[in-house]
């Protein structure tokens, strides 16, 4: 990864994903940006998080939640992204991806905690 490649093959300011590689060729961490994903990917050669990158321009920033989450699910045994891609502010759909138990757990992780969990054997 090279600021000056990505700069070369890159546009500023398109919605985009990315793949970022190991040395040795292997997927390690999924990314997008609704905004610049070159600048995303700058970001990236600085914390030197993969040693190749590819990359995709898509036309919205739902396109590029789709192909995010296509990637995170095709990829995840060899990814180090734990959190499940999060939706664009404006986007309703969940992902297509997502097996159902996988969209409730989602949905119960963005639930408020009101209350300490009960103790079912306490009685
Ligand atoms: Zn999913």
């Amino acid at each position: 990864m090279s600021p000056w490649l990505i700069r070369a093959l890159i546009p500023a300011s398109v919605v985009g994903t990315y793949v970022l590689y190991t040395s040795t060729g292997v997927p390690r961490y999924v990314g997008r940006s609704d905004t610049d994903v070159r600048r995303r990917l700058l970001r990236h050669c600085t914390d030197r998080a993969g040693s190749y990158f590819s990359y995709d321009v898509h036309h919205t920033p739902g396109n590029a939640f789709e192909m995010e989450c296509a990637l995170f699910h095709a990829l995840s045994p060899h990814l180090v992204n734990r959190i499940h891609p999060d939706r664009p502010n404006f986007h309703t759909t969940s992902c297509t991806f997502c097996l159902p138990a996988q969209l409730s757990a989602q949905k119960f992780r963005h639930l408020p905690q009101t209350s300490t969990p009960r103790n079912e054997d306490a009685q």
